[in-house]
Formats: structure tokens, C-alpha cells, sequence
């Protein structure tokens, strides 16, 4: 028997001035989503692995005895004693290596001969820090899909499954869960402070499994896709978009997506497939810092796209930004913010999303040479909304923090100037939709 255990996602504790733009963001998010989309099923915020899925299906459709387990139901059979199977595999993300590890610490202290493994995003870029740190694991599982499924068994597996992933492995209901899912692995693209540039490319399903969906699913269902680039290619594109459509299904669909790859014809087979809203990677509205940062799509052609959405299609709009990029300065932020006030005011687009900045781990990457220094080796801390861990040659690390609660808060109130409100209090928003972190479920749980 194998466990497999999911601790890709987890909850922490955040600084309240974040958890205040975080709530306050949402607040407007829920407003404007259900006046623009409308009424979805209720959103859930219980999240899976696709790719941890897609090794239980592997397993499972080899004769393997598996079961797909959330972190907290491993700690739940840690506490009560239950007996542990031959073999425990993590599926983690740099924040939460350590906490594997120290799960796998108590493994082993009941059970020292259980093998622990660990897998995932994470070490496939840095494998040998992961082994030097955390010596407690026996094996580090390197690769996707069938390879990481044999390294897993040690053995050489005969059956490659279709569908992709088997929905029926999950411990909840399929609509329990937040769903998203994907067509193409890896992005032709190589932004460097981007993971998904190194990533392998392959294809999982066509139409991201809708057709699977459409069966367990209400409708409505908020579905995202998050390919790096939908279908990889303009091509790639229009033949998923077809075999979206061709499922009839009757969700609510979003995409990642390139702008460049927007034109006429991408808009069109967008809009038949069934999606309502396109998120797009904006960065920052400076080229020097894009191009110091590896990003070839600059500012100017984003805006062309931006109008070609604006008046060619219904397409809800996203776009994501990044604080803290290295050699950003406050006069290149205030500028991009500036950006955002006139994107938002003008209604070219509908939401911005801000994160920041994070070095995570990889192999062959020296930030030094690109202006980082690393201030913190805890990986515990690597992520979007703890205190950087990291200063640049312009800003210290509590300048980079300062500039990040900023500019969540220069988004929110341009955000609440564009639909008619002067303050967030004023917002009737509906709190059945998009309330996640309105009622303030963001802080560390105690497991579900
Ligand atoms: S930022 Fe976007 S385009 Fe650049 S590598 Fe990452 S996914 Fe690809």
C-alpha cells in the first residue's frame, strides 16, 4: 500500500495589514464577478494535486494499492495510532517541504521501516538542497507521470491510463473541491522568476477533462484551466477550445494565457469554448525591469491586446502583476501603478492581481549575479505573503514589503474608485460568491 499525501496547499498566519487587502480585495472581487459573470455554484475552497492525482491513477491502474491522502488526514492517523503502510510519498511545494519533513520525522519514530519520499514542483528544481537539508526522506521522487510513478514502486508499470486523472481516488466528492485543471504541462516561454519555463512538456487531456466533469459537477461550476499558455501554441489553442466545446458542458470557464497569443481568431474560439474570463501576466509596466527579469511580452503590445479584448469580445479580465522583481525602484512601482489606476478606471481590465516576488530555490540560479541577496534560507517563508525573505541592490527587504502592502492597497482603492464606491464598507456584495477571504478563513487552521 502506498500513501500518497497532498501538502501542496496549506494555511498560515498572515500579517493583518495583508489579511486586511486580502479581505478587502475579495470584497470587491465578490461585487464585481456576480455583476459581470453572475451567479455561479457555490465556490469551494478545498484544492488537489492534478499531478498527484494523475500518479494515483497510474498506480491504481497497475494493480497498486493507493490512497490519495490531504496532509491533515495524515496527521489524523499519526495522532490516533493507526497503522502506516509500506511506503508514504509527499507531493510538496517549497513552503511546505519542511513541514513534510517533520511529518516524516514522526513517521519514521513509529515506524521506521515505512520509506518516505517526497515529489513535486519543488524538487524537480532543487533536488540536491532538498537531500542535503532533509536527509529523513529515503528517496526524492524526480520527474512527472509514469516516470515518477516507477520510481515510486521501483518497479517498471505496463499501463499509462486514460482518462488522465480518475476522480473517484480523491477522499471528497469532485465538488468539494475548487477545480482546476489543465491540457498542456511546461510554457514555451522562459521568464526567470518563473518555474514553469522548466518545466516538461506534455499533454494531459484536451479538453482538460470536461467531459468527465460534466457527469459529477452542478452547473455553473467555477472551472479554471491553468496552463502556463492554454493549449501551448495558437494552435494548440484553437484545437482545446474545440474539444471544450464539443463537451456541452455549462461551467464557468477561466484561463491562464499569453497576451500575445490573443488575436481575432483566439478570441473567437475562446468565447465558443465557453470562457468568461482570461487572466494575463502584466508584471510590471516597465520594459527595462521586464526585460532585466527575462520577460520578451512588454508593456505596449499588452495594451494593444488589452483593446483588442476590450472591444472584440465579453471576456472578463485578470491580470497578474509582480512587486518586488529585481531592479524594481518606488519610481518604476508608482509608475506601473499609475498603469493600474488607468486599466481599471478605463475598464480595459476588470481585475489585477498582485503577488510578490519570491527566489524560490533552483538549481543552476545564483541570485547574486541578477541583485538579490538571500536574507532567509527558511523555506517555510517562501511565498507570496510572508515578509521577503530576500533584499535587491535597490530596496531592503522591509522596503520591498512596504512597497508590496502598498501597492495591494493602490490596487484595491483604484479598484473601488472604477465601480462607483468610496469606501469598502459602502460595497454590497454578495457574500455567497467569491467570499473566501471575506470571511476570514485565510488564518492557520487546524485542519478540516
Ligand atoms: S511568467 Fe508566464 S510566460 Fe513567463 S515563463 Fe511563466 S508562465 Fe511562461
Amino acid at each position: 500500500m502506498i500513501w500518497l499525501i497532498d501538502y501542496n496547499h496549506y494555511k498560515k498566519e498572515i500579517d493583518s495589514r495583508l489579511n486586511k487587502c486580502k479581505q478587502d480585495y475579495f470584497i470587491v472581487k465578490s461585487y464585481k464577478r456576480f455583476n459581470i459573470i453572475g451567479e455561479t455554484a457555490p465556490v469551494k475552497t478545498k484544492t488537489f494535486s492534478n499531478g498527484l492525482l494523475r500518479l494515483a491513477t497510474i498506480l491504481d491502474a497497475n494493480g497498486i494499492c493507493v490512497r490519495y491522502m490531504h496532509y491533515n488526514m495524515l496527521e489524523f492517523a499519526l495522532n490516533n495510532g493507526e497503522p502506516l503502510p509500506e511506503t508514504i510519498a509527499f507531493s510538496a511545494v517549497c513552503p511546505t517541504v519542511p513541514l513534510c519533513a517533520a511529518l516524516a520525522q514522526r513517521i519514521k519514530a513509529v515506524s521506521p521501516k515505512t520509506k518516505v519520499m517526497i515529489g513535486g514542483a519543488h524538487i524537480n528544481v532543487a533536488a540536491k538542497e532538498t537531500a542535503n537539508r532533509y536527509p529523513i526522506f529515503d528517496k526524492l521522487v524526480i520527474g512527472y507521470e509514469m516516470d515518477a510513478a516507477q520510481q515510486l514502486t521501483d518497479k517498471k508499470l505496463t499501463v499509462c491510463p486514460k482518462p488522465y486523472v480518475n476522480y473517484s481516488l480523491l477522499p471528497f466528492s469532485l465538488a468539494d473541491y475548487a477545480i482546476n485543471t489543465f491540457t498542456t504541462m511546461g510554457c514555451p516561454f522562459s521568464c526567470n522568476y518563473c518555474v514553469d519555463g522548466r518545466a516538461p512538456h506534455f499533454f494531459s487531456s484536451e479538453n482538460g477533462q470536461l467531459d468527465e466533469m460534466v457527469k459529477l459537477l452542478p452547473l455553473r461550476t467555477l472551472v479554471h484551466f491553468f496552463d502556463s499558455v492554454l493549449g501551448y501554441s495558437r494552435d494548440g489553442l484553437k484545437n482545446v477550445c474545440k474539444q471544450i466545446e464539443a463537451t456541452k458542458h455549462n461551467f464557468v470557464l477561466s484561463c491562464d494565457m499569453r497576451a500575445d497569443m490573443i488575436d481575432l481568431d483566439a478570441i473567437y474560439a475562446l468565447e465558443s469554448a465557453g470562457f468568461v474570463e482570461i487572466r494575463l501576466g502584466m508584471e510590471s509596466s516597465d520594459s527595462d525591469l521586464l526585460k532585466k527579469n527575462g520577460r520578451t511580452l512588454m508593456y505596449r503590445k499588452l495594451m494593444e491586446k488589452l483593446e483588442l479584448l476590450y472591444s472584440k469580445s465579453k471576456l472578463y479580465v485578470t491580470l497578474y502583476t509582480i512587486t518586488g522583481l529585481p531592479g524594481t525602484t518606488w519610481e518604476i512601482q508608482e509608475n506601473t501603478l499609475k498603469e493600474c489606476d488607468y486599466l481599471l478606471s478605463s475598464g480595459l481590465v476588470d481585475e489585477i492581481k498582485n503577488s510578490l516576488y519570491v527566489p524560490y530555490p533552483m538549481e543552476g540560479v545564483d541570485y547574486s549575479t541578477r541583485g538579490v541577496t538571500i536574507l532567509n534560507d527558511n523555506w517555510e517563508d517562501y511565498d507570496r505573503q510572508s515578509y521577503p525573505v530576500y533584499r535587491t541592490v535597490e530596496l531592503s527587504s522591509a522596503e520591498l514589503w512596504e512597497m508590496y502592502i502598498k501597492t495591494a492597497e493602490s490596487i484595491n482603492t483604484s479598484w473601488l474608485k472604477s465601480i462607483g464606491f468610496s469606501d469598502f464598507s459602502e460595497v454590497p456584495y454578495n457574500p455567497t460568491y467569491y467570499s473566501e477571504y471575506i470571511i476570514p478563513n485565510y488564518l492557520k487552521d487546524e485542519g478540516e
